[in-house]
């Protein structure tokens, strides 16, 4: 099957947003051994986007269209590919009753336009949107097969695994099945990793290895085809295996959607371990994004931010001594701020943040230098460097990140280390 993908929005063409959805289904595809030939950008322009459909229709059988699926005037998509394959648009009535709900219980008058968003293509299957109002569809019309998606990732992106993925395994000529299982990592680069795989990666035909390095953390998709589930399943534990005996100390969990804090969360659940926090130059990110996570009150009461010296004194009992002789970015400090809000708070753990975040340098140390304190009931404390090169933020993400893959670590008995 070739595809081609058809962005389309006067945004990506003025560079104003980046075509990341086409890197996403690419991916996909790639994954489903479905190989695509094109891609294309198109403004919101129905003479170009119908020009742009008649070409695509010559060379792909399957054209997946991301964008123009929203209610305003410029979202024209469904309109153009309707008048190209003469078909009806017809409103959807659970899509209708759902955007009419959303307006209801959020309290927001409906314009009337919000009623296209229920609208789809006459014969089409109308793909649910978990995420979002606006329906998608799968149509196929003669020998192509038509996809329509919503433009924002957050919604294109679990319509397409949810949705879409197995309508094409229905749809492909070979009944045999790909299987893929992505496996996440944290506090290894992309090169390392793909450094200690090598071998597994250069003799790779099935299953077929894909690493992505993400932002702070890398992945790797293994794919496996086969005749049954059990046959791919099978393949993917063999390999897995594999990578989990040389890297596995730097994994921590499965699948596209999971992150680093929900894994922890997770592990701090399953062991009956409450956490608490002391942050200074990350500000409550690392707490903020403990409360990104649904249910983490069972492991979380709260934490504090402790910016200046003063409040670090002052509520966490950081001596002064200690900040006059070893500074505050320093291992004392990070242990006492660790030791200080565990008393507060009567954690099994607690975590303390103290660095320099940048652009200056402070107290003679380097940008970038972070001491994270770990106090654990019945256990002594320490406290761990870090040297992040980056700009302040990312020094401020990198610390949060670090500081959750400690706890994680931590729980899990693994070298703290590496
Ligand atoms: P909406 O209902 O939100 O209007 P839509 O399906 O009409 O959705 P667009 O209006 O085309 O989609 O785009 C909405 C937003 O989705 C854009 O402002 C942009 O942030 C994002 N977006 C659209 N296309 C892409 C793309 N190809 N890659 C990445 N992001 C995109």
């Amino acid at each position: 099957m070739r595809a081609e993908i058809i962005a389309v929005g006067t945004e990506l063409l003025l560079g104003q947003i980046v075509n990341t959805n086409a890197a996403f289904l690419s991916q996909e595809l790639a994954g489903l051994g479905i190989n695509v030939y094109h891609h294309v950008v198109v403004g919101d322009n129905p003479e170009r986007l119908e020009r742009v459909l008649q070409e695509a229709e010559s060379r792909s059988e399957l054209i997946i269209l991301s964008g123009g699926l929203g209610p305003t005037k410029d979202d024209l998509t469904k309109q153009t590919v309707a008048n190209h394959l003469k078909r009806q648009l017809v409103t959807d009535t659970t899509t209708l009753e759902k955007v009419i709900a959303f307006h209801e219980h959020s309290n927001r008058p409906m314009a009337e336009n919000n009623k296209l968003q229920a609208v789809v293509l006459e014969g089409s299957i109308v793909l649910k949107n978990s995420t979002g109002l606006a329906a998608g569809m799968f149509l196929q019309n003669e020998k192509t097969i038509y996809v329509l998606l919503p433009g924002p990732p957050n919604e294109l992106k679990p319509m397409f695994l949810h949705e879409v993925k197995p309508l094409l395994l229905a749809n492909m000529d070979k009944p045999e099945l790909l299987i893929s299982r992505v496996l996440r990592f944290f506090g290894i680069g992309e090169s390392r990793l793909v450094t200690i795989l090598d071998d597994l990666i250069e003799k790779q035909t099935n299953p077929t290895l894909a690493p992505y390095a993400g932002v702070h953390e890398v992945t790797l998709r293994i794919s496996a085809n086969g005749a049954t589930e059990e046959a791919c399943i099978q393949l993917l534990n063999t390999m897995e295996a594999e990578i989990q005996k040389r890297v596995g100390s730097y994994f921590y969990g499965y699948g596209d959607e999971t992150n680093l804090v929900e894994s922890v969360v997770n592990l701090l659940k399953e062991h009956h371990l409450t956490i608490t926090a002391a942050e200074s130059l990350t500000g409550g990110e690392f707490q903020s994004s403990l409360a990104s996570v649904s249910g983490v009150s069972e492991v979380f009461n709260g934490g504090v931010v402790t910016y200046s010296n003063e409040s670090k004194s002052k509520l966490l009992n950081v001596s002064e001594k200690t900040i006059a002789e070893a500074g505050v970015v320093s291992e004392a400090c990070g242990i006492e701020m660790a030791e200080g809000v565990r008393k507060l708070f009567n954690t099994d753990i607690a975590l303390s943040f103290t660095g320099v975040a940048g652009p200056n340098s402070l107290e003679g140390q380097a940008v970038g230098t972070v001491w994270i304190g770990i106090a654990q009931k019945g256990k002594p404390s320490f406290a761990k460097c870090y040297h992040f090169a980056r700009n302040r933020n990312s020094n401020r993400q990198q610390a949060t990140l670090s500081g959750l893959d400690l706890v994680r670590r931590l729980i899990k008995q693994l070298p703290l280390d590496e």
